[in-house]
């Protein structure tokens, strides 16, 4: 009997840094690590046939620049504004290297940045006095400084005409608007930066999936196949893992014990889209409002224009929806692999105490297109559904995390994971994501190359000015602003 030789493996040529998944964080640190390290070689492998067709694409996220200054999830308590000031300087430093990539002519910002007011709108005497005190609070703080406030119908129906529109006198109402927002074409930018790292002889490599990672003597051995099945291996010295919802399932592969326990439960989205220019031609800027009792804090509703391919459109959600795949193009049993023995009585500790969320989901899922379109016309009282389509958005794989007391907690926020010998990094969780990706980044760099970082200090210092800050006071945050918005030609 004959017997079939394996296919050999198509061998690529050796890189020094390769990062899995063509998502903006890859993308940014491909783009921070090309600036730095020219002569490097990296390599980015992308599973899909194009890049950023994850979370980072334009219609799987929100687009908003995370700048604190609307989404009241990051402001449960009305006079601690510790979280969204900690997210707006955050995105000082994401904007500043935007900025600085700009000014050098490396990026376009006029495909994936446009100025759009941030606004709160909320009803009622309960939501009315939140949105007061949160403001009293904001505004002692030089980052939110020239945040407005307003109870009264006229001034609100001018920031926003459709929420005002058609409601029924009598409401209370309250809105805060701040004119610094931005709307953000992720996909675009992960396109853009990702060719700064082809420009300096890198390689994105797309329609090639990961499937080991294993330790070698000076490096890592990746291996994995193309949709045909064709195997590739390549050689590496260092590994970044930015494989959205798949990241904890790689790094379980890669035996690293810093993720052992970790789990993911994936939530995922949906919005509802127009671009009927009669309706998206009637509303500026993001539009945040309050969740609903038990809601996860990333399904906040907001109604927001969209600039995407030189269009504009007017989106709104997201809705939260469940399914087992950790990515949207994925498989249903994606994660079911992700179950270890050690990670069990953690995920089932996290769900039995965030049983409000799954009741949510539960009543998500269960919710009519109509049902759905009544959350919107609460923002937007005369909206039609004959101008909206619904969309299926990212999934985000919340972290789930072994606790000593609580055994397991679900995690709101990223956490980035370096090994020991810090050959291996990878970002899990969800959110605030994209906006934060600079100083994610900027952390990465300092723990994960301790070799290169004091030579790398003083040039990331030059670009991103602010990553040396420590106060934010009134003179450092107009600069910021200024110096940013000129070079990404915002207002
Ligand atoms: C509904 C929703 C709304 C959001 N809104 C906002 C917002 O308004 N503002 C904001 O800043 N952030 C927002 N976010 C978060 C933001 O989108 C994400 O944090 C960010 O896009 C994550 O980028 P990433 O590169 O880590 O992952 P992704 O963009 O998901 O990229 C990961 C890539 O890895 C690839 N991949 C996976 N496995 C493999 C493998 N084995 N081999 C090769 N490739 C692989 C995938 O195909 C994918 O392209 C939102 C997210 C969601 C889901």
């Amino acid at each position: 009997m004959k017997t079939r030789k394996p296919t050999p493996k198509a061998r690529i040529a050796d890189a020094d840094v390769v990062l899995i998944g063509g998502g903006i964080m890859s993308a940014t640190l491909g783009s921070m690590l090309s600036v730095l390290q020219p002569e490097w070689r990296i390599v980015m492998i992308e599973k899909t046939d194009a890049l950023a067709t994850e979370s980072s694409g334009p219609w799987n996220n929100a687009g908003t620049g995370h700048s604190g200054y609307c989404e009241l999830n990051y402001m449960p308590d009305p006079d601690n504004g510790a979280k969204p000031a900690s997210i707006a300087s955050q995105f000082h430093l994401t904007r500043q290297w935007w900025a600085h990539l700009a000014r050098e002519g490396r990026i376009e910002p006029a495909k994936f940045i446009h100025s759009s007011p941030h606004m709160d709108v909320v009803f009622g005497d309960r939501d009315v006095d939140y949105l007061r005190r949160r403001h009293q609070t904001l505004s002692r703080d030089p980052l939110f400084a020239e945040m407005q406030y307003s109870e009264d119908p006229a001034q609100i129906a001018q920031w926003a005409p459709l929420a005002v529109q058609g409601r029924a006198t009598g409401e209370r109402i309250a809105a805060t608007r701040h004119v610094r927002g931005t709307d953000v074409d992720f996909g675009e930018l992960t396109r853009q930066l990702t060719n700064i790292i082809t420009e300096h002889g890198g390689e994105a490599l797309t329609g090639r999936e990961v499937g080991t990672l294993s330790r070698a003597s000076d490096g890592w051995v990746i291996t994995g196949h193309d949709h045909a099945g064709a195997g590739f291996t390549l050689r590496t010295k260092r590994v970044f893992v930015g494989a959205g919802g798949f990241a904890l399932r790689l790094l379980q592969h890669a035996k690293l014990p810093e993720v052992r326990g970790y789990a993911v439960l994936p939530v995922g989205a949906a919005f509802y889209r127009t671009d009927n220019p009669q309706v998206t031609s009637q509303h500026d800027g993001k539009m945040y409002g309050q969740a609903e009792i038990g809601a996860p804090p990333m399904s906040v509703p907001h109604l927001d224009k969209r600039y995407v391919d030189g269009k504009e459109y007017l989106l709104f959600g997201p809705y939260a929806t469940f399914s087992t795949k950790l990515l949207k193009h994925g498989k249903l049993s994606d994660f079911f692999t992700t179950l270890r023995w050690h990670n069990l009585h953690v995920i089932a500790a996290a769900g039995l105490q965030n049983l409000s969320l799954v009741r949510y989901l539960i009543g998500q899922l269960a919710a009519s297109p109509e049902k759905k379109f009544a959350q919107l016309r609460r923002f937007f009282p005369k909206a039609d559904l004959a101008d909206w389509e619904l969309l299926e958005a990212g999934q985000r794989a919340q972290l789930v995390k072994p606790d000593r007391r609580r055994i397991g907690v679900l995690q709101q926020g990223t956490e980035l994971v370096i090994s020991a010998d810090t050959t291996v990094s990878g970002l899990l969780g969800a959110s605030p994501g994209a906006s934060t990706a600079v100083p994610i980044m900027l952390d990465l760099l300092q723990r994960g190359f301790p070799e290169q970082w004091d030579a790398w200090r003083s040039v990331l210092a030059d670009a991103i000015p602010g990553m040396t800050t420590t106060t934010w006071d009134a003179a450092t945050v107009a600069e910021s602003t200024a110096r940013t918005a000129d070079a990404l030609h915002l207002d």
